[in-house]
């Protein structure tokens, strides 16, 4: 391949894989990845934790400030999420303004600090819109793999059922996933 040839096909790669607003990671790859860090956890006897996070009362930035900005919101939000991140974790965008946070290595206990400091990143410090400063929150639901879990997605939805709790709670929380096994 010549380097036109190359450059071409990083940006396919790119396009079909990346999720265009935040740069993270799109909704197929992030599930993707995380069956994959999934099955190599339970083959390996590994830790792997995840978060569910979701942008607190979103509809209301939209509804107030115009779809652009909320656009900026998410765009800003991705790079909170970046910025806290290390080189092995993956991030995606799942849903409008949800998303999914891979941690391989980590128990529940790590993934729990990785959370508060997001939830931080994000609630103690307002995203500067052409409009001012915006206060925005968001929710996070953590679960770390157990052995009956049969694929990412039991994985997952034990999160899921996390985050509803930290929504319900009040949001601007994090909730770990600590149901009975
Ligand atoms: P909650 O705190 O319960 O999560 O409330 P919410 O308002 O965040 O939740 P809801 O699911 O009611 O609203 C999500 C909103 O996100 C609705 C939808 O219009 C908006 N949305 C989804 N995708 C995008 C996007 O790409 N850009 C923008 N600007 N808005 C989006
Ligand atoms: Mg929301
Ligand atoms: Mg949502």
């Amino acid at each position: 391949m010549d380097a036109m040839e190359r450059a071409f096909h990083a940006v396919l790669l790119d396009q079909s894989t990346k999720d265009t607003l935040t740069g993270l990671g799109n909704r197929r790859t992030a599930l993707e990845e995380l069956q994959r860090r999934f099955d190599l956890s339970r083959r390996h006897h590994r830790p792997l934790s995840i978060i569910m996070c979701d942008l607190d009362h979103f509809k209301r930035i939209n509804d107030t400030l115009g779809h652009l900005a909320g656009d900026q919101v998410l765009r800003d939000f991705g790079q909170r999420v970046i910025n806290g991140l290390r080189t092995t974790d993956v991030a995606g965008r799942i849903g409008g303004e949800e998303f999914l946070l891979v941690l391989p290595e980590t128990d529940l206990e790590g993934a729990l600090l990785l959370a508060e400091r997001l939830r931080a990143a994000t609630g103690d410090s307002p995203f500067l819109l052409p409009s001012g400063a915006l206060p925005v929150t968001c929710s996070l639901g953590v679960a770390e793999r157990r052995e009956e879990d049969r694929d990412g997605g039991s994985l997952m939805g034990r999160a899921d059922g996390a985050l509803y709790l930290a929504k319900r709670g009040g949001r601007n929380k994090v909730v770990a996933d600590i149901a009975p096994r």
